[in-house]
């Protein structure tokens, strides 16, 4: 038994003892949880109990943007020694599963995600994991920032399936902590210039405290013709779509330059329309990022380097006696807070 945060029905957050059943393999690591930071869909299962095709039915504990202390090491595990500080890769793949075999491992169909019910998070003081999904952390980079490495994932996907080229001019819809942490990612990548976008002009001020990152104003309707302004009437050669939002699908060809890509990682939680016609004429690529592969190295990279710092990023900290009450806040949403984070 341990103690979690147990999420037992939608609203109903208790911290208890649960019974995890973690198991210790040899190619596994035992790690102690030091920061945890809260997702959005962490959120949204409070809320709502479920996401899409994934519903809460059984008490889950919470939580998939971890880092922490590695403990115990299992007996085929080499590049872990206990006392690193490490970040965890959340979804565990079938490492030879067809996806997997093909570079694909965050799509397995078999894959298990921490907070993805059924299986339980890691807002619990200890958890096992596949070392294989566990990386150490450069002396510079702290805990806290460990934890910020899984949404930055999110956007290294994006621009890594986007095929970002140096020069080019981006705009990112919705900026909350994926719009800003993908924006930062474009501008790693080579992107010269991010246009943000998000009716929230508290989150726009966010944003754009970053160099290289441009306010769109906040009248969607608008939006194409301030790009076209913004870009000497050319388009943006990038789109990343991170609200999710119907409004932003609807008119996104409208953005973009003839040959320009559509990347869309935000989910919308019912289908939503986009014309069609507009992104042919265009010649519009499509690109979708769900979740991340291979991108964690790169990500705690240009953290370690200073090329992206997502210190500003981190609103407030909470101690794990304290999750509740750090859930409360984040379900207030409030415009100025970016990432909430939970330590041990
Ligand atoms: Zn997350």
């Amino acid at each position: 038994m341990a103690k979690a945060l147990v999420l037992e029905r939608p609203r109903e957050l208790t911290l208890r003892d649960i019974d995890l059943q973690m198991s210790m393999g040899p190619q596994d690591v035992r790690i102690r949880m030091d920061v945890v930071g809260i997702c959005g869909s962490d959120v949204h299962y409070y809320r709502h109990g479920r996401i899409g095709p994934f519903v809460v039915t059984e008490p889950m504990v919470l939580g998939h943007e971890g880092a922490g202390t590695v403990l115990e090491c299992g007996a085929d595990v080499s590049h872990l020694r206990p006392g690193d500080r490490v970040c965890i890769e959340p979804g565990i793949p079938d490492f030879s599963s067809d996806a997997s075999r093909i570079g694909l491992y965050n799509l397995d169909p078999s894959l298990t995600f921490w907070a993805t019910p059924p299986v339980h998070g890691c807002l619990t003081p200890e958890v096992t994991h596949p070392a294989a999904l566990v990386y150490r952390l450069p002396d510079g980079v702290s805990q806290a920032e460990g934890a910020m490495v899984e949404p930055l994932a999110v956007g290294m996907q994006a621009v890594s399936k986007a095929r970002v080229m140096a020069g080019d001019v981006a705009v990112v819809m919705g900026a909350g902590p994926i719009g800003i942490l993908t924006a930062l990612c474009a501008l790693a990548a080579g992107c010269v210039r991010v246009l943000i976008f998000d009716p929230s002009a508290q989150k726009v001020k966010t944003a754009t405290q970053y160099p290289g990152i441009e306010a769109l104003a906040a009248h969607p309707e608008g939006l194409p013709a301030q790009v076209m302004t913004q870009t000497g009437n050319r388009g943006a050669d990038l789109v990343f779509e991170c609200s999710g939002a119907a409004a932003a699908f609807a008119g996104v060809a409208g953005l973009l330059r003839p040959g320009g890509t559509l990347v869309c990682i935000g989910m919308p939680v019912t289908p939503v329309a986009m014309d069609i016609v507009a992104l042919i004429v265009k010649e519009i690529h499509i690109v979708t990022a769900f979740r991340y592969a291979n991108v964690y190295d790169r990500a705690i990279a240009l953290l370690a380097s200073g090329k992206i710092d997502v210190k500003p990023l981190i609103s407030a900290s909470y101690p794990f006696t304290q999750s509740i009450d750090a859930f409360e806040r984040a379900d207030q949403a409030r415009p100025d807070d970016v990432k909430l984070q939970i330590f041990f």
